[in-house]
């Protein structure tokens, strides 16, 4: 019987992360990180967890998945004091090494779960990354993280299949974009929609050798729990069980909760514990536990921190009770039955389901 005993639940932190500052008044700021970090300490979790000290990237680790000319442009942007790259993406003077952090953050995490040292790695980084594309950063992301991490552990470690769930409210078009060709990295999202960044339609699902390997389940409103376990049952798990990932990857943004400023779901705390046992025990069947999340969104600081402590509870299985701050959501959290049978319509010539 596989316990917790054999192995510990690692977490990847550094101060750096604090140092990315879009400026007052912008969501994706320091306190979000700060705000779980203390939470952690304040609940003891801290000594409970192995944690690893993340490493930079390389720039030619970044250039598997970026152009070396953006790289450079953010590179010098951030060098001569920042300011708003995008509309919505802003850099402070230390955001190139904070986002050279984050991606080498997952970076480590690879190196450590490959030496069997840790094998379920939660990232608590930032700047987040799914939106990220190959030549330009939006959506408060710089460098694709995850994206990344998947080429690195595909090239590296001659793994075959990674199978990626991104679970932020928000369409991860930058990790879609990327593999969107590429049969060995299956890209799962369920996200709000419409919202931004406007992509991630049910019948976006790959092209070329890469066709069947991308399903979007986009939900409408005040979609609850009730469907994202439905969504782990009906599609995620038989999909799993007929690509068996090697790796098991989470994007895991927390803004799906109902107190979320940006976003209107109705997921809540106990949501992110459900799944985090969805993804474990995936983890387990498939990946011999092999699991690194990637802290994305959520924006809701007491909703965000207090996420990330049911998240990690679940993990490494330390046996608190965290309640929500907020109680439940005063909508009726929607089923979106629409959406599972056009996605079965959609999804039933790639997949058993
Ligand atoms: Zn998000």
């Amino acid at each position: 019987m596989e316990s917790n005993q054999n192995f510990s639940v690692g977490l990847v932190y550094h101060p750096l992360y604090l140092q990315h500052d879009p400026g007052p008044n912008h969501p994706e700021s320091p306190s979000r990180l700060l705000s779980i970090y203390e939470l952690l300490e304040e609940r003891k979790f801290l000594s409970r967890l192995t944690l690893i000290s993340p490493r930079m990237a390389s720039l030619e680790e970044l250039t598997t998945v970026h152009d070396a000319s953006y790289i450079k442009r953010i590179e010098n942007f951030s060098k001569r004091g920042g300011g708003y790259l995008t509309l919505d993406t802003a850099l402070s003077s230390k955001s190139y090494e904070s986002a050279c952090l984050a991606a080498g953050g997952i970076l480590s995490a690879i190196d450590e779960i490959s030496s069997f040292r840790t094998r379920m790695i939660f990232c608590l980084i930032r700047p987040p990354g799914h939106h990220a594309l190959a030549d330009q950063g939006m959506g408060f992301c710089l460098f694709n993280n995850l994206a990344i991490g998947a080429k690195y552990a595909l090239e590296k470690y001659k793994i075959s299949r990674i199978l990626i769930i991104d679970w932020d409210v928000h369409h991860g078009n930058g990790i879609q974009e990327i593999f969107y060709s590429d049969p060995r990295v299956l890209y799962v999202s369920l996200h709000q929609y419409p919202l931004y960044p406007g992509t991630g339609s049910l019948d976006e699902v790959g092209l070329g050798e890469g066709e069947g390997f991308t399903i979007n389940l986009p939900f409408p409103y005040h979609t609850g729990e009730q469907a994202y376990m439905r969504a782990f049952e009906e599609i995620i798990s038989p999909v799993t069980d007929q690509f068996e990932p090697q790796l098991l990857m989470i994007a895991a943004g927390y803004d799906g909760h109902f107190a979320d400023p940006l976003a209107s779901l109705n997921l809540m705390v106990g949501s992110f514990a459900k799944m985090t046992a969805k993804v474990k025990k995936l983890a387990k069947m498939f990946c011999q536990g092999r699991l690194i999340f990637s802290l994305e969104g959520g924006y809701n600081l007491k909703a965000l921190s207090h996420s990330v402590l049911a998240t990690l509870n679940e993990l490494a299985e330390l046996g608190h009770k965290v309640s929500d701050p907020y109680g439940s959501p005063s909508t009726t959290p929607r089923g979106a039955e629409d959406v599972f049978d056009e996605a079965r319509r959609i999804h039933e010539k790639y997949w058993k389901l």
